[in-house]
């Protein structure tokens, strides 16, 4: 059978995120929201901190009583009061006096300045308010004062729409007033494996079975792109029961994710279901691994539309497909960039590579750090390239990229990596 045009990546992934928009936002409790993106830009509803306090355990002081301060012959200032964290100031400072201060306490009137604790003679630590103190260096105006707004002012921006909400991102909202943050919604994922050969993990296998390994990794490579994945379970190769599957699926989900089935064997029907229950958009990329990729949509019962990636089911396709069409998609649907997410290194291969011509390869390949070159790498080959082969996958820390038109690369070519080792918001 002769199929359509091979299309070129750029091309397939340009017509797949066309119509994609992220989902609706929704106010969502800060703890809730951790790896969630904002839907709209934060600001801050306080001002940080919200007046002048100690940043130190210590005295606050007048600086210029302290200024004449030696070690040899320190200032002594009468101990007037205290302020601890989470009280107002009873007292203020004046000529000659000091009021004992907390980190964090508000700063007292009169005070411009605070001189720690161990530039004093007062012992460190839980200790009575001693009646005097002897300064024994010089405290500059504003020393050890944290200014009221110097972290920020009620109305400054914070985070930009499309930020990731990170630990550091809900301490900064969680200080700044937020309770709550509009995020996008994550994207319902089902998935699917077909095949009369599968079984779920965990169950016996037959004398002509194997375990549904993409159900897993699919599932789990949902999960690691911040969406939630539906596990689905498995549909024997019949026409009848994949269509049954496939419109169970697109009622409580946004993507469905079918693998296997999709090339072209006698009983590879996704497609053509894709076809019946909705609109197949395209089949077949320029890669290797994944060539026979197809993509549509099909209307749900509410209105909506749940786009379905039929991916090829050999499983080192099958995780590259994932990664390169799917997982743009779940973060355009998440808020975030579709492209973003992967660091992009330069490689030099350390041993010459075959490829079919006319497709983009992309080789699993262990990064080594070049030691000759600072700031380079090496790019060895991680096992055998079958689409079949597991065990080479996962020892890969990328993809390497070979271009197209060549038939393959010599060794200390430079190549493009995609790692999947590291991931970035
Ligand atoms: P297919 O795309 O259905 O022609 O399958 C291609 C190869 O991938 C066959 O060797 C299948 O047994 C294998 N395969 C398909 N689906 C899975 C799966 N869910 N888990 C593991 N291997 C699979
Ligand atoms: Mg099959």
């Amino acid at each position: 059978m002769t199929g359509p045009e091979l299309l070129p990546l750029e091309e397939a992934r340009a017509r797949i995120l066309e119509d994609v928009l992220p989902l609706r936002a929704g106010s969502t409790p800060l703890a809730e929201a951790l790896g969630q993106i904002l839907a709209e830009d934060a600001t801050a509803l306080l001002t940080l901190p919200p007046w002048d306090n100690s940043a130190m355990d210590g005295y606050a002081v007048r600086s210029e009583d302290t200024l004449a301060a030696t070690p040899e012959l320190p200032v002594v200032l009468d101990v007037v009061g205290e302020v601890a964290a989470g009280h107002e100031p009873e007292i203020a400072v004046g000529p000659g006096t000091a009021v004992r201060v907390l980190t964090g306490a508000m700063l007292p009137s009169g005070a411009d300045a605070v001189v720690k604790v161990e530039d004093t003679d007062a012992p460190p630590g839980v200790a009575s308010l001693p009646r005097r103190v002897a300064v024994r260096v010089p405290v500059p105006a504003g020393k050890d004062i944290r200014e009221a707004g110097s972290d920020m002012r009620q109305g400054d921006h914070l985070l930009d729409a499309g930020r990731r909400v990170t630990p550091a991102a809900i301490a900064v909202l969680a200080a700044a007033g937020h309770a709550r943050v509009n995020v996008h919604r994550r994207p319902r994922v089902g998935i699917i494996s077909t095949g009369d050969e599968l079984t779920p993990l965990g169950e016996p296998l037959g004398p002509a079975s194997i375990p549904d390994s993409n159900g897993e990794s699919l599932a789990a490579q949902v999960r690691a792109a911040g969406a939630e994945p539906v596990r689905l379970g498995i549909a024997i190769d019949d026409r009848g029961v994949v269509r049954e599957r496939l419109l169970e699926g697109i009622l409580d989900t946004d993507v469905l994710v079918v693998s296997g089935g999709v090339s072209v064997g006698a009983r590879d029907v996704v497609k053509e279901v894709i076809s019946e229950i909705g609109t197949l958009d395209l089949w077949r990329v320029a890669i290797q691994p994944g060539k026979p990729l197809a993509y549509g949509s099909a209307p749900r019962p509410d209105g909506g539309y749940c786009l379905l990636f039929g991916l090829p089911g050999n499983p080192v396709s099958s995780f590259v497909t994932f990664e390169l069409f799917v997982r743009p998609v779940l973060r355009r649907l998440r808020g975030e960039d579709a492209d973003g997410g992967r660091v992009h290194v330069w490689a030099r291969l350390t041993e010459p590579v075959r490829k079919s011509a006319g497709r983009r390869a992309f080789m699993r390949v262990r990064l080594e750090e070049d030691r000759a070159h600072r700031g380079l790498w090496l790019a060895h080959l991680a096992g055998g390239q079958g689409s079949h082969v597991l065990s080479a996958l996962a020892l890969a820390d990328g993809l390497a990229i070979i271009p197209e038109d060549d038939a393959g690369a010599e060794a200390g070519t430079e190549v493009e990596v995609i790692r999947l080792d590291i991931e970035v918001a």
